[in-house]
């Protein structure tokens, strides 16, 4: 472990600071809240190639491949900047805290709840030689941390709700990010104007169990989107993802006739086996799903539906994959977001004996992948010759600038400095050279 005396002074502020996060939105969203306390202590961020005085790290944990990931960032910024103090925290640090500390170059582990006190830690701290782990049973935390962050000040994603009491067989979150807890709608409201005064011109709900928002405060996700839709301002929502059990027919017809609401779903399904979804101990079955589904299209017949799948869980046969291949076929969705399970320890699911072989979970992604691209491209060419509100983005390459549709289409056009963050209507013409996003058709 690395011995820090002589490298640094935390006593004082115009230390230079990196940042690097992994995982969920969420994590940007709390690393972004971190920083701007930091920033208002009087640290400053390094520029790129500059060495920093302070690494922080906010890790995630969801897969075998997520911690993986996180040991690279740890190595490679520890290679970059080999005199910063090394913090690290986030979901990973929060299950593995002795893990990380046997790290070459990690002198700091703090837990979840710690994160939000590394301010005030950074006063105190004291050179060590070892490492220094703050870390603390995040199933006894009920305090909701307000956070926002944004990627190209076009897109913010604002984090409403935290942690999670479902408990699926397969998944840590719960361990990692406690119980379901949020702020009250007041204050929910009171951050999305901050960002919108900041500039936003749309913000993503995000959370664990976005859907399950109000639990702490005796209020409802409902509630939270009619308050955010009771807006003058120029601004579109979309909601991160939402269980398909709390996903209502209100919220769809609510969606259906807002102004400031997206018609974007996104909806974790993660098998289309009931006998997998049971071994998974999640709350609804395919039926209920396709209900919602054929909802939401009935509703508005445009909308962008993206859907979660686990493949290779233990206990998933081959012939219930197929049926969830099968399922997920029947479904008029617009895209899949494909997880490769790996087993996490604490978990309930490794009670089932059968592993399906990481060779064969491979496979199974492939598949899914394969549906996945057939059902974007018909979704995407369904709507060509269509007029659909595009928010440009501050991203150009190849003097080529994009953005997104409501309907969640990417689009391109040639660049003009004058229409970043702005929204215009345009009919959507046909698929870019790279297939990647829809040419605005010229008229
Ligand atoms: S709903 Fe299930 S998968 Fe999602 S965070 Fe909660 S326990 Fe994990």
């Amino acid at each position: 472990m690395k011995d820090i005396a002589n490298t640094v002074n935390f006593e004082h502020s115009g230390k230079k600071i990196t940042f690097h996060t992994l995982g969920c939105k969420l994590n940007f969203a709390e690393t972004s809240a971190i920083g701007k306390q930091l920033l208002a202590e009087g640290y400053v961020k390094a520029r790129a190639g500059e060495e920093a005085d302070i690494c922080i790290i906010n890790t995630c944990s969801v897969t075998d491949v997520a911690d993986h990931k996180c040991r690279q960032a740890i190595n490679r910024l520890h290679r970059q900047h080999p005199d910063a103090l090394m913090v690290i925290t986030g979901c990973y640090a929060q299950l593995k805290p002795a893990e990380i500390a046997k790290i070459e170059g990690v002198d700091v582990v703090l837990g979840a709840n710690e994160k939000f006190g590394l301010t005030e830690l950074l006063k105190k701290y004291e050179k060590q030689q070892s490492v220094l782990i703050k870390h603390s049973n995040i199933r006894e935390t009920e305090t909701f941390r307000p956070s926002c962050s944004y990627d190209d000040r076009t897109r913010f994603f604002l984090k409403v709700q935290d942690g999670c009491d479902y408990f699926c067989t397969y998944c840590t979150i719960p361990m990692a990010r406690g119980r379901s807890r949020n702020a009250s709608v007041a204050q929910t409201l009171q951050t999305a104007k901050q960002a919108i005064a900041e500039g936003a011109k749309e913000i993503v709900l995000s959370g664990v169990n976005t859907g399950d928002f109000g639990k702490s405060t005796g209020e409802n996700f409902f509630d939270l989107v009619k308050a955010l839709d009771d807006s003058d301002a120029e601004i579109r929502f979309r909601v991160s993802s939402i269980e398909p059990n709390l996903l209502t027919d209100e919220l769809i017809e609510y969606v259906a006739a807002s102004r400031h609401f997206m018609p974007h779903f996104h909806i974790p399904l993660q098998s289309g086996s009931n006998e997998v979804l049971k071994l998974m101990k999640r709350r609804y079955d395919t039926a209920l799903f396709s209900r919602k589904i054929e909802k939401i299209k009935n509703t508005i017949p445009d909308a962008f539906i993206g859907v979660d799948v686990i493949v290779g869980v233990r206990g998933e046969k081959a012939e219930l994959f197929e049926e969830t291949t099968h399922f997920i076929k029947s479904l008029d969705i617009s895209q899949l977001h494909v997880f490769t399970y790996s087993e996490r320890m604490g978990t309930k699911m490794l009670d089932v004996d059968f592993v399906v072989p990481p060779k064969e979970r491979k496979r199974r992604s492939d598949v899914l992948h394969t549906l996945s691209a057939e059902k974007t491209t018909r979704f995407y060419e369904r709507q060509t010759g269509k007029t659909r509100n595009v928010l440009w983005e501050n991203r150009h390459k190849g003097g080529k600038m994009t953005g997104f549709t409501d309907n969640y289409i990417r689009v391109v056009q040639d660049f003009n400095k004058e229409q970043i963050n702005t929204i215009q209507a345009v009919v959507l013409g046909d698929w870019n050279e790279d297939g990647t996003a829809l040419n605005v058709k010229v008229q």
